[in-house]
């Protein structure tokens, strides 16, 4: 299993004020160990992430484990009034789904209530 340590999330685009932060491609940055591709410890920035469940993530090719979030992630959020992570969740973001307006915490692909594809991702 791949693990990922002092991670924090990074957005596609971040100069593209438009889109909401929910809509948009998310990768992870981080320090990964038990990675074929990588010596541990390496600083990398995932591919986009497609799905995730509980403390792990997934891109197309790879599945991490959360470790630790780097401090200074958890320090921007707190500064930008975001929610505090959840432990056992730590990617879910609450959202309103712009379809049915419903107010929901997702895993940022498709809306609980309505169905509606809340992100496009290429599988
Ligand atoms: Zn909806």
């Amino acid at each position: 299993m791949v693990r990922i340590e002092n991670w924090a999330v990074s957005y596609d685009d971040p100069a593209d004020i438009y889109t909401a932060p929910e809509l948009k491609s998310r990768h992870l940055i981080g320090k990964v160990y038990g990675h074929p591709g990588f010596p541990d410890g390496e600083e990398i920035s995932t591919g986009t992430l497609l799905s995730c469940s509980g403390r792990t993530a997934s891109t197309r090719k790879t599945t991490y484990v959360l470790g630790n979030p780097n401090p200074d992630y958890i320090a921007f959020l707190a500064e930008q009034g975001l929610p505090e992570i959840d432990p056992e969740q730590p990617l879910r973001i609450r959202i309103q789904c712009p379809n049915c307006k419903s107010e929901q915490y997702s895993h940022f692909t498709y809306c609980d209530q309505c169905g509606h594809r809340l992100k496009i991702t290429d599988l």
